[in-house]
């Protein structure tokens, strides 16, 4: 029987990014209006909203989140980042998690460390046998922070750092990471890039952002050499290319290096409504992902999944995803898609020749991938 753990604390709504203007400051002379942040909190609080309302937090196991100890963010973060986080966060208005595109209010240090901490305790009842899988509805994101830097809405790496919180405290051997956000995880394989105990894998928007990073040929390096995927894809990519994604590189990798614990750091900005993504997954796309990964978790990981929240800007259909993986998740049915009748029709859904190509290029990685 499974028991999925769920994690949110309204605190993580009061994350206050501001205003900005996608990801620049306001500025009137370039004409850019000041704007709700597209990082904001309504995304991630109607999906919680809905989690409540559907009556499927009934069926969760609930995770009491707890401040992570500066020990446990240095278990990725350097000292000098933690250190500008927290001072930067005393300050009356607030700052920036290092790169001028990631405001944050007074206090967000410690709503922060709350995400992380709350990470933790996850993976803490995970170990205690009290969970099978879980969801970590946490902001501010993370996947995109670096050990000495925030960037792109990110402060702390939350996923990596329970990553090594896992292999520290619970002597987990090896770990994999798959990233379904439409960005590049960037942060996750910055952390990892040296490291054979954990496979990364990024699917997302080519060089949407960071603009500069993703590429197939970032393989990792030294003994992590082959531990590292990174699956760009064009825009437009649906539900079959996403399947396609997953049926012959995602799926076949896990297989190859068995992970004892997968995570999956989880962006709803790849569905068909994003203001930031140009990808098309739907409620129906993202639930046979969880699916196929929840089989596969079975097979190798005695179905030991972790997802931690990444991004997903679309107030109205991001509750949708988060319900749909949810329930594929606790195995409990409440809802359908309301617009799966149009967008799972969309004839975008289907797999094209273009598509096609950039996952064989990305198929042929799995031979660097060592085998255990
Ligand atoms: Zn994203």
């Amino acid at each position: 029987m499974t028991t999925t753990g769920y994690l949110y604390h309204e605190v993580f709504g009061w994350h206050d990014t501001g205003t900005f203007v996608g990801d620049m400051p306001a500025d009137p002379a370039r004409g850019l209006q000041p704007y709700q942040n597209y990082e904001h909190a309504d995304t991630k609080r109607r999906i919680h909203e809905l989690i409540v309302v559907s009556g499927l937090i009934k069926h969760l196991k609930r995770i009491e989140p707890r401040l992570a100890t500066e020990a446990e963010l240095r278990l990725v973060h350097t000292q000098r980042h933690i250190d500008y986080i927290k001072t930067q966060s005393e300050t009356r208005l607030g700052g920036d998690a290092g790169d001028l595109t990631t405001p944050f209010g007074k206090g967000a240090y410690e709503i922060a460390r709350l995400g992380v901490g709350g990470i933790l305790e996850m993976v803490d009842a995970l170990y205690r046998n009290e969970i099978t899988n879980g969801y970590a509805l946490v902001r501010p994101p993370g996947h995109h922070a670096i050990p000495d830097q925030g960037m792109g809405y990110c402060l702390f790496a939350n996923g990596s750092i329970a990553v090594k919180y896992a292999q520290q405290k619970h002597n987990v051997g090896r770990i994999a990471v798959i990233d379904w956000d439409v960005h590049h995880g960037n942060g996750t394989q910055d952390v990892f890039y040296d490291d054979p105990t954990v496979l990364t894998i990024s699917i997302h928007q080519d060089r949407l952002y960071p603009h500069h990073t993703g590429l197939r040929e970032e393989q990792g390096s030294n003994s992590g050499f082959g531990t590292n995927l990174n699956i760009p894809l064009s825009a437009g990519v649906g539900n079959a290319g996403y399947q396609k994604v997953f049926a012959e590189i995602v799926i076949p990798a896990l297989r190859k290096f068995k992970p004892e614990l997968i995570f999956v750091a989880s962006g709803f900005d790849s569905c068909v409504f994003d203001p930031l993504g140009r990808m098309l997954l739907t409620a129906s796309g993202y639930t046979e992902l969880t699916k196929q990964l929840m089989e596969v978790a079975a097979e190798v990981a005695q179905g030991r999944i972790l997802m931690t929240h990444e991004g997903g800007y679309n107030a109205v259909y991001s509750p949708i995803c988060g319900q749909a993986v949810l329930q594929e998740l606790s195995g409990i049915k409440l809802l359908d898609d309301p617009f799966a009748d149009s967008v799972d029709n969309y004839p975008s859904q289907q797999l094209n020749s273009l598509q096609d190509h950039e996952i064989a290029l990305a198929a042929a990685l799995l031979t660097d991938l060592p085998t255990h």
